[in-house]
């Protein structure tokens, strides 16, 4: 029987890449959600609704109805990539740039409500691996399995200093390390479904684990 499995957490604590490996072990279709607020920050990045000293949510707001997020499967790399009104976005979403400013245009209540909305959406079908800050808690409180990725603040900067290094981007340490912290601080502080511990979820500090630990452990629970 198929199930429903929600992942959440801070950031850079691996759950994309757990959620991944999960489902495709379990052959579930995989939803990266964050990608779906970087989509957002990004649009509103290139449409000057946000810099870094500026903010027009009203702007942003009124022109929400214009924008379409799709995840299209890429035969060739066999997973899923971000498009934006029809426009691959999957590079332009993970920069340093986006990371800097998502969690301001994560914390509008009319954007989480329409993202919200449309991964529920996509959650209607059973065989589902989710991550995210309120999968568990917002988008499917009955999940079948929930998860909450933590680790040391020096490991979540490290794991997310490498992946930006190996994508060839210029950044230092201090800065990725900042902005995780920076991340974390917004996300739990924010009004609007802030990141809490779903009660019923199951808490796995992996700042020393390897990922071969981590899947098997949680492979585990997925067949209690
Ligand atoms: O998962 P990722 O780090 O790519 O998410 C980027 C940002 O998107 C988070 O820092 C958070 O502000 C926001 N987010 C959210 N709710 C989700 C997923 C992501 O608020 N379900």
């Amino acid at each position: 029987k198929k199930i429903t499995i929600a992942i959440d957490g801070f950031s850079s604590t691996g759950k994309s890449t757990l959620a991944k490996q999960i489902a495709k072990h379990l052959g579930y279709v995989f939803v990266d959600s964050g990608a779906m607020y970087r989509a957002i920050t990004y649009y509103a990045m290139k449409n000057n609704f946000i810099s870094e000293t500026h903010l027009d949510t009203a702007k942003l707001i009124e022109n929400l109805p214009f924008v379409t997020l799709q995840f299209r499967v890429n035969e060739a790399l066999g997973f899923a990539e971000m498009y934006l009104n029809n426009e691959n976005v999957e590079l332009n979403i993970r920069t340093i740039e986006v990371s800097r400013l998502v969690s301001k245009i994560a914390a509008i209540s009319e954007v989480r409500a329409k993202l919200v909305e449309q991964q529920q959406e996509m959650g209607k079908n059973k065989g589902i691996v989710m991550d995210g800050r309120d999968i568990g808690t917002v988008v499917f409180p009955d999940a079948d399995l929930k998860l909450f990725m933590t680790a040391s603040t020096e490991t979540k900067a490290q794991r997310r200093f490498d992946e930006l290094v190996e994508k060839g981007q210029h950044v230092t340490f201090e800065e990725v390390l900042q902005n995780v912290q920076e991340r974390d601080y917004i996300d739990t502080h924010r009004e609007d479904s802030p990141l809490v511990k779903a009660e019923d979820a199951i808490e796995i500090d992996n700042s020393h684990l390897s990922k071969k630990e981590q899947f098997e452990l949680v492979m585990e629970l997925v067949n209690e």
